[in-house]
């Protein structure tokens, strides 16, 4: 089989993917540079241990309304980890065995590993979001004030690690409102919340921010080269910095704006990567060097390769 390929459900109905099979679900999925990412850190791993010799990664596009099919057919085809992004993450609670106490805090799984009876869910944005911000930025959530922008699947990791890393003040903004509630129910067990979260009404921030923090940008708007950024950053304070999930492409409107403003910015490529080691850690128990998977992305995204 052919890991550059996107195959679909009936390709997964039809045919055999022999070895240890990992995947990546979504929809769009096309663009993903997880396939790249992952099997040139399998490579790494094939030099010191002969167990992962057969092991590949793959790229399916599959609808929500697919998902509940598919997943019972990963199953039994043994595919032993799977990735989902858009948009899966949320969706997949219902088609799932169990649930980590990360994926349950956040109610949304972005990686399922394979057990003999189904799949157990584990969200690793979180994890990825906190070192991406940390690497790129220096930014440290302990103690710092965030402004999060979205209320979807990537939302709900940001804003409950955000809590769990002890920030000092999180205010969301979302579109809809009826998401808005649904991440606010998510985040209403948690110690603090009602102390910490704020709401505002996007595009403009609230006024009486504090002098530093930092834009998180976990909504799809950016995607596309003509879309409109989700905040007006002007009227924020000079030192805030601006991190936008959205890696692809490279600079966003928001990211191309904040830029012109003199604030220091990244885009969410580093959280990518983040998050894909720590699923594949889940996946081989050993220890995976994120740098290598780092250069395949670049190199996949024909982006010069970054020094870390
Ligand atoms: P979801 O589909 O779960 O959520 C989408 C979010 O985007 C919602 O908040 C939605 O608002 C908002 N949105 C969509 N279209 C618009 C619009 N036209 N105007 C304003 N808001 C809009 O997706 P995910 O949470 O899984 O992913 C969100 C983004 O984060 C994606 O761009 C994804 O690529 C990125 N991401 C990056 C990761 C990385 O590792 N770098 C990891 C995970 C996600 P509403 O509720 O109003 O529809």
């Amino acid at each position: 089989m052919i890991t550059e390929f996107t195959y679909s459900l009936e390709d997964l109905e039809q045919r055999d993917f022999p070895g240890t099979p990992l995947a990546v679900l979504g929809q769009p999925i096309a663009h993903s540079v997880s396939p790249a990412m992952h099997n040139a850190a399998i490579a790494t791993l094939q030099e010191g241990n002969s167990r992962f010799r057969d092991w590949a990664y793959y790229r399916f596009e599959i609808s929500p309304e697919e998902l509940p099919r598919a997943l019972p057919l990963f199953h039994k085809k043994h595919f032993l980890g799977l990735n989902l992004t858009v948009p899966h993450k949320v969706i997949a609670l219902d088609c799932i065995k169990g649930i980590s106490a990360d994926g349950d805090r956040m109610g949304a799984v972005n990686t399922l590993v394979w057990d003999e009876l189904g799949y157990d869910g584990f969200n690793t944005d979180g994890y990825g979001l906190r070192q991406g911000l940390l690497e790129d930025l220096g930014f440290s959530l302990k103690d710092s004030a965030v402004l999060l922008v979205g209320a979807g699947g990537a939302a709900r990791a940001a804003a409950v690690q955000c809590l769990q890393e002890g920030c000092r003040q999180l205010y969301v903004g979302n579109r809809s409102l009826a998401r808005l509630d649904q991440l606010l129910s998510v985040l209403g067990g948690m110690p603090d919340a009602r102390k910490k979260v704020q709401t505002f009404e996007l595009p403009v921030p609230p006024a009486d921010l504090p002098d530093e923090g930092v834009v998180i940008n976990a909504t799809s708007l950016g995607l596309k080269s003509e879309d409109p950024a989700p905040l007006d950053t002007a009227s924020l304070p000079p030192a805030w910095k601006v991190y936008d999930m959205i890696y692809n492409p490279p600079a966003t409107r928001l990211l191309r704006r904040a830029n012109d403003e003199g604030r220091a910015t990244a885009n969410g490529l580093s959280m990518l990567v983040h998050q894909g080691a720590r699923s594949l850690e889940l996946w081989s128990h050993e220890s995976v060097d994120a740098r290598v998977m780092m250069s395949a992305a670049c190199h996949a995204l024909k982006l010069p390769p970054r020094m870390s």
